[in-house]
């Protein structure tokens, strides 16, 4: 029997869980990372040659020829190691290297797909270190959590390859319901080290067992308008307003951003390396941890939001992300909200199916413009701007307020699409 790939199990589900590493495990972890940032770069690197190439639009042997040998240089991992033989150092393992690579072309992907991300670029040395991994099953093996390379050995300590046993924490309850389970793959590992020098392992983990038990039906349905003057208004007249310490704590670390590179200035000019500089790497690690701390509060509001629409209704309906050239005259603001509601519909989805839910994306073209009584849409000088707040519709005369109309609309729009797919 053929064994089963991570896309293969109904359902996905993610651990992050601290780890705690020795000092030689910490080594490993830097020495990984470095290699996993070398060869990414190294793609970057051969591309962009190659583009530059492209530009200049003449195809004389020498060049055709330098292509060649830039293509055959990133070709294989055999040929990567053979031009840099400390990739072979004992220490790399050998899924981080391929994992950069296939990084590399993800992002190329995403750039095709996705609005708001460049080409692939280089990635900068930072204080921040990561690198994947993926454990190896043989084919006589039984799937779980505890048969690979990569395992648990108990709720306290973890074999990973390379590193081997280490030390790590996670919740008690999460733990012991994932390890009564009958089959779960461990797929990709993420080791990462934060700007605040902690260590993380995060998991993904497929079964064909749900992760979590299926909610009980309510049979309520909603759909969600995302917009820029509150998070989001819903069809059944609520309004989600953005967290307000959220900005409040961006300004605090506006301050003390522009603190930093105020003291980096001054200790350039009187020429001290930066890295003696003590004031700058006491700014810096208040940087960094003012920054973890708007993150974490940001992914707290969006995890929170989320599983309350999927708990608490079965069906939730939002527009889909806009195209490339629909954001393209939107202003830095809207492009950071944004962003957010990227992770935010991507929660959705997840969350949808682990708790056995429907989650419907919509084409939202209209939806603010449309009447979601009679069907009017507002068109030439009548249609709506961002200041009409509340309209009234010119053929039934109803009252609105613009984006719960616009949320009912979504909804409507989402049942359609699911009386045509069923
Ligand atoms: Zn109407």
């Amino acid at each position: 029997m053929k064994q089963k790939r991570m896309a293969d199990y109904a359902y996905h589900y993610g651990l992050k869980v601290r780890i705690y590493p020795s000092q030689r495990q910490k080594e490993i972890i830097k020495h990984n990372a470095d290699a996993t940032r070398f060869v990414y770069n190294e793609h970057v690197a051969v591309n962009k040659e190659i583009a530059q190439f492209g530009k200049r639009n003449i195809c004389i042997d020498f060049i055709e020829k330098r292509i060649k040998i830039l293509r055959e240089r990133i070709r294989t991992v055999t040929a990567l190691k053979d031009r840099y033989p400390w990739l072979r150092h004992p220490d790399i393992d050998a899924q981080s290297i391929a994992n950069a690579r296939q990084n590399y072309q993800r992002a190329w992907k995403q750039f095709r797909t996705v609005h708001l991300v460049g080409v692939p670029n280089f990635h900068k040395k930072t204080s921040v270190e990561s690198y994947q991994t993926n454990p190896h099953y043989n084919n006589d093996m039984k799937i779980s959590l505890f048969t690979s390379n990569a395992r648990f050995l108990d709720i306290h300590h973890l074999m990973l390859p390379k590193l081997k046993r280490i030390r790590f924490q996670s919740s008690r309850k999460v733990l012991e319901r994932l390890f009564a389970m009958k089959e779960v793959r461990i797929g990709t590992i993420t080791i990462t080290k934060d700007s605040l020098n902690r260590y993380f392992a995060s998991f993904q983990l497929g079964s064909d067992e749900p992760f979590v038990g299926a909610c009980p039906k309510t049979d309520a349905e909603i759909g969600v308008d995302l917009n820029i003057e509150n998070f989001y208004a819903d069809s059944n007249g609520e309004i989600v307003d953005n967290p307000c310490y959220y900005r409040r704590q961006k300004r605090r670390l506006a301050n003390a951003q522009r603190k930093l590179s105020r003291r980096i200035v001054r200790a350039k000019k009187e020429h001290r390396p930066l890295r003696e500089a003590k004031n700058v790497e006491k700014q810096r690690l208040l940087v960094a941890k003012l920054t973890a701390k708007v993150m974490q509060r940001r992914k707290d509001f969006l995890h929170r939001t989320s599983a309350t629409l999927i708990k608490n209704h079965d069906l939730v309906a939002a527009e889909e992300l806009r195209s490339k050239n629909m954001m393209k005259n939107h202003a830095l603001a809207m492009s950071i909200q944004d962003n957010g509601w990227r992770i935010f519909l991507n929660l959705l989805t997840y969350k949808a199916t682990l708790y056995g839910r429907k989650f419907v994306a919509v084409d939202p073209r209209n939806t603010t413009q449309t009447c979601h009584v009679c069907g009017h849409v507002m068109s030439g000088k009548g249609k709506l701007t961002l200041k009409d707040r509340e309209w009234t519709c010119p053929n039934c005369g109803m009252h609105h307020l613009r984006d719960i109309n616009a949320a009912k609309n979504i909804l409507a729009r989402a049942k359609q699409k699911l009386a045509l797919t069923q």
